[in-house]
């Protein structure tokens, strides 16, 4: 593999753990790879040359047809459990962790390639990615960033030239995945259940020192750390539920340690408010519906808690009940941080008796009138000051249960002493007019994927980037389905 000097400076700490937590894998070449985007405003952010990444050199390395000086690229190894169901050996099998960087404030980020080829964690499968699932994820993950949720996101993509054979042969593509690190709840399932205690320590330390560095202050910082992960786990699945985001994999293995959303497959963003919305085309059972997906991040945070036990306490009964009170945190606070958004959302600063059922209510109405989510919040947002200029409230059907619930809450912000103004200017902030909607992704992957077209797939990321930004003539992309329209099922990327 040709190596290069390139403007990205790598620090490697994963690569520097022992060997067992990874396999030196180069990325396999692909026969003729082209750009089909960069993230500017991220390559900034992490002090990569835009123009580099643009050159043949820059698009080479991310294609993984070359290796950049100073990268140390491996596949890292994992286990988890999938859909509940243990899998004992999981791993990098389509990713490639070329390296870390720094970023403006010393923050440090994975550079990781997905889709970049076989390794020894495929499993038999070919280590490639479709271009279809590429572009979702760019498309997602970018929303997700400028939604203000903690996310993964992309940095480049690249089509590769190749085909993969899947049900159809469909063009192959690469990304540039960045995040805080890759590491998951799967990857101390992984030890654990090999009993490795020491790999155990390791990964602990690495955790601590990577993610949760405060931890090493308290008395007891393994469970420092483990409370520190329930915390950012309450917070990401809260989130989740407000913005009315439903994940569809939360598997042990795509659960990371870091608190960032990961693996955007078979994910949606609800149209209309149904609690038990399902997308997911795997997820027979509806495991990981929306109004499952807080009890499930308790259960996955019950593996994680379970690997911990050993370095809790040396008393393995005084271990578990640590393990226990830490978990039994973990509902409170994604319900105290659902609730206190939820309310935000509605213009409510400072909670009233009555708030929680006035939320409760809307959300009865809305699920009972197949109200779409989004575009229900951002008209609140609309009615709460004194002057309305946007026409949402011509895209939604106002029920007449729905418009008693608006004089109840109207009558509620009455007894507000904030001003009509600084209300609705805050709502703006926490309520979307544009979400990435199915039916704009499947519309720009198909122009991509059958016509080479890539005009949609760029424009629906410019207008997700700015979601709380409404412009008339962004009209279409804030619009609900059509019946015709409506996406009842998505896939994942594999
Ligand atoms: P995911 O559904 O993306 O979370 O993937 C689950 C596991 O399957 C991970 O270990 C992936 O690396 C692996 N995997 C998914 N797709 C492929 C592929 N095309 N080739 C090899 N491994 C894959
Ligand atoms: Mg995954």
């Amino acid at each position: 593999m040709l190596k290069t000097k390139a403007p990205i400076h790598f620090d490697n700490s994963y690569a520097r753990l022992p060997s067992q937590f990874y396999t030196r894998q180069n990325p396999v070449p692909v026969s003729a790879p082209s750009l089909i985007k960069i993230n500017h405003t991220l390559a900034q952010k992490l002090n990569i040359d835009s123009t580099w990444l643009e050159s043949n050199e820059g698009v080479s390395t991310i294609a993984g047809n070359i290796v950049p000086d100073g990268g140390d690229p491996i596949a890292t190894v994992y286990a988890g459990h999938q859909f509940g169901m243990w899998s004992p050996q999981l791993g990098d099998g389509r990713a490639i962790l070329l390296g870390e960087i720094l970023d403006n404030q010393k923050e440090r980020y994975d550079f990781q390639l997905k889709g970049s080829g076989p390794t020894p964690y495929s499993r038999g499968g070919d280590g490639r990615a479709p271009l279809g699932p590429i572009l979702r994820e760019y498309i997602v993950s970018e929303a997700m960033a400028s939604l203000h949720i903690s996310t993964t996101r992309i940095l480049a993509a690249a089509a590769t030239g190749d085909h993969v054979y899947r049900q159809n042969i469909l063009p192959g593509a690469i990304l540039v995945r960045i995040a805080k690190s890759h590491i998951r709840i799967g990857t101390f399932e992984f030890f654990y259940s090999r009993d490795d205690q020491e790999s155990l320590k390791i990964l602990i330390n690495h955790v601590i020192k990577r993610h949760y560095p405060e931890a090493t202050n308290n008395e007891n910082p393994v469970l420092a750390m483990l409370d520190a992960v329930i915390r950012s786990q309450a917070h990401l699945i809260s989130s989740w539920q407000r913005i009315g985001f439903i994940h569809g994999v939360m598997n042990t293995d795509n659960m990371l340690l870091s608190g960032e959303t990961i693996d955007y497959g078979p994910c949606a963003f609800m149209d209309t408010f149904n609690p038990g919305a399902v997308f997911s085309s795997i997820d027979h059972n509806g495991r990981y519906a929306y109004n499952k997906q807080p009890a499930i991040g308790c259960w996955n945070l019950m593996q994680l808690a379970q690997t911990l036990i050993p370095f809790l306490d040396n008393n393995r009964e005084r271990a578990i009940k640590l393990a226990q009170d830490a978990l039994d945190k973990y509902m409170n606070l994604l319900t105290e941080s659902y609730q206190t958004g939820m309310m935000m959302k509605l213009g409510l600063r400072h909670n009233m008796r009555g708030d929680i059922k006035l939320t409760k209510d809307l959300l009865d109405i809305m699920a009972k009138d197949k109200m779409d989510y989004t575009l229900t919040f951002r008209y609140l947002s609309d009615l709460a000051g004194n002057d309305t200029k946007t026409n949402i409230g011509t895209l939604i059907i106002c029920s007449e249960k729905f418009n008693y619930w608006l004089k109840i809450w109207k009558k509620r912000l009455a007894k507000s002493t904030q001003s009509p103004k600084k209300r609705q200017t805050e709502m703006y902030t926490l309520n979307p007019a544009f979400i990435p909607r199915n039916h704009l992704i499947e519309e720009a992957i198909k122009a991509a994927v059958e016509n080479k077209d890539f005009n949609l797939f760029h424009q629906l990321i410019d207008v997700v980037k700015q979601p709380f930004e409404y412009q008339a003539a962004l009209e279409k992309y804030a619009r609900a389905p059509r019946p015709e329209q409506i996406v009842h099922e998505t896939f994942c990327g594999t």
